[in-house]
C-alpha cells in the first residue's frame, strides 16, 4: 500500500471512482479506500435514473451538465455504461403539483432543457400501458433527455480509467480514523497501513456523517432505507422512466425487458435496517398494477435494499468544510447521487487541482445550514 498521497478519497461508490478518474487524469496522486468492493454501497443498490427535472437551480444544471457528460461518458472511458435516453415521464396528480410542475419547467427551460407539460390523453403516447384514470393523472411532465444506465458498469468503467491515469484503489481496507495537525488533515489511518495526505474526500455515502465524526465535524445527514425489486422479463413495451412524487414510486423498463422500480414503505424507514419488508411488496405491487394494469400477472424477481443519504433540504453537502484543511465532503445526495456524479466530480476536482470554487459549490457548502432559509429541493422521491 502507498504510504502517501496528495489525495486519497473515502468511498469506492460512482462518486469516489468517477472524482478518481478527474483527478488522477488532471495528473493528481490520488488513492480510493472502501471499506468493502467497488458499488457495495448506495451506487450498487440504486436505479440509476438520470433525471435533469428538477426543481432547484442546482439540481437542475448539475444533473444537466452530467447528461452532457454521460452521453459521451461509453466513449470516453472506454466501456460501454448502457446509458439509455428513454426520458423521464413525471404524473402529475393534482392542482398544487402542477402548478410546482409549471414552476419547475420555467425554470428547467430557461437552463436550455427541453421539457413539455403534457395532457392527459398524451401520456399513452409516451407509455402505452399506463391507466391514466387509475393513476388520477392530470398531466405529466416529460423530458425526452432524461433516462438511465448501468450503475455497476459506470463505476467500474470510472475505477479502470482512473486506474490507467495511476490511480490507486484499495478494495477490503477501511478507513478508522483521520488524523489533523493544526487544522489541517495529515493522515488517514486504515484497519491496514496509515496514508499521509493533505487533502480527504468524504465520499461513503451513508457512512459519511461517521467520518467527519472522526475529527469533529457534525453532518446533518441521516440513512433512509430504500427499498426496490426487478420482476422477470417481459417484451419491451415502453422506455420512459415513470415517477410520481405523490405517491413515491418510480420504475422503467430495462434493455432486457426487466421492470425495475421502488416506492418508499409507509413504515418507519430511517437507520440501517437492511433486511427488505414485505410491506414494500405488497404496496409495491399494488401501486405499479393501478399505474400498469397489464403488469398484475408479472412475477417479481428479486427486490433488495439501499440508503438514501438524505440531508435537510434534500440537496448535497459538497467542497471543504471552513476551518479543517483540506477535508472535502462528497455527500448527502438524498437519493440522486448516481445522476449528478459526472458534474459533480468535475466540480470538485477543479476545485482541488486548480483551487477554482464554483457557485455551484459554494452554495452547496455544509455553511448553508447556518442560514435559516435553506431552499429544499421538492421533487424528490420520499
Ligand atoms: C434503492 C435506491 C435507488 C436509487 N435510485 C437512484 C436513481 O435512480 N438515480 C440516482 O441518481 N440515484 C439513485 N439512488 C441514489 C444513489 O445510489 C446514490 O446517491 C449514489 O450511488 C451515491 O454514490 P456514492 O459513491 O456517493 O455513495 P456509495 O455508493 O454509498 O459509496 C460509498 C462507499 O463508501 C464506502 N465506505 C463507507 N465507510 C467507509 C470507510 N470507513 N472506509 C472505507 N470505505 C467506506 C462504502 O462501503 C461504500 O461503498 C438510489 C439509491 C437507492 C438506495
Amino acid at each position: 500500500m502507498k504510504s502517501k498521497a496528495d489525495v486519497v478519497i473515502i468511498g469506492g461508490g460512482v462518486s469516489g471512482c468517477s472524482l478518481a478518474y478527474n483527478l488522477a487524469r488532471a495528473g493528481i496522486d490520488v488513492v480510493v479506500l472502501e471499506k468493502k468492493y467497488l458499488s457495495s454501497g448506495a451506487t450498487g443498490a440504486c436505479g440509476a435514473g438520470i433525471r435533469q427535472q428538477w426543481s432547484t437551480k442546482e439540481n437542475a444544471t448539475l444533473a444537466i451538465k452530467s447528461v452532457k457528460i454521460f452521453e459521451k461518458l461509453s466513449k470516453e472511458l472506454g466501456e460501454d455504461i448502457d446509458l439509455r435516453q428513454g426520458g423521464y415521464l413525471i404524473i402529475i396528480h393534482d392542482d398544487k403539483g402542477m402548478k410546482q410542475s409549471e414552476k419547475n419547467v420555467e425554470m428547467q427551460r430557461s437552463l436550455g432543457l427541453k421539457v413539455d407539460i403534457l395532457e392527459p390523453k398524451q401520456i399513452n403516447d409516451i407509455v402505452p400501458i399506463l391507466n391514466v384514470k387509475g393513476m388520477q393523472a392530470i398531466g405529466a411532465t416529460f423530458c425526452p433527455t432524461d433516462g438511465h444506465a448501468n450503475p455497476f458498469k459506470t463505476t467500474f468503467a470510472y475505477a479502470n480509467a482512473a486506474k490507467r491515469h495511476g490511480a490507486k484503489i484499495y478494495t477490503h481496507t477501511s478507513v478508522v480514523d483521520i488524523k489533523l495537525n493544526r487544522n489541517k488533515i495529515s493522515e488517514v489511518k486504515t484497519d491496514k497501513e496509515p496514508i499521509k495526505t493533505n487533502t480527504v474526500v468524504n465520499a461513503a455515502g451513508v457512512w459519511s456523517k461517521e467520518i467527519a465524526e472522526m475529527i469533529g465535524v457534525k453532518l446533518p445527514n441521516i440513512p433512509f432505507r430504500k427499498e426496490i425489486m426487478v420482476t422477470e422479463r417481459l417484451k419491451p413495451m415502453f422506455e420512459a422512466m415513470v415517477i410520481s412524487f405523490k405517491d413515491g414510486i418510480y420504475f422503467s423498463q430495462q434493455m432486457e425487458g426487466q421492470i425495475i422500480g421502488g416506492i418508499p414503505i409507509p413504515e418507519e424507514r430511517s437507520g440501517y435496517k437492511i433486511i427488505p419488508t414485505f410491506s414494500f411488496m405488497k404496496h409495491m405491487s399494488k401501486t405499479l398494477t393501478r399505474y400498469a394494469p397489464v403488469l398484475k400477472h408479472v412475477n417479481m424477481l428479486r427486490h433488495w435494499t439501499g440508503f438514501y443519504d438524505v440531508t435537510p433540504d434534500a440537496r448535497p453537502i459538497l467542497g471543504e468544510i471552513n476551518g479543517v484543511k483540506g477535508f472535502i465532503q462528497c455527500n448527502g445526495f438524498s437519493g440522486h447521487g448516481f445522476m449528478l456524479s459526472p458534474m459533480v466530480t468535475k466540480l470538485l476536482s477543479d476545485f482541488i487541482v486548480e483551487g477554482k470554487s464554483s457557485d455551484i459549490l459554494e452554495s452547496l457548502n455544509l455553511d448553508r445550514y447556518k442560514d435559516k432559509k435553506i431552499v429544499k429541493e421538492v421533487s424528490v422521491v420520499g
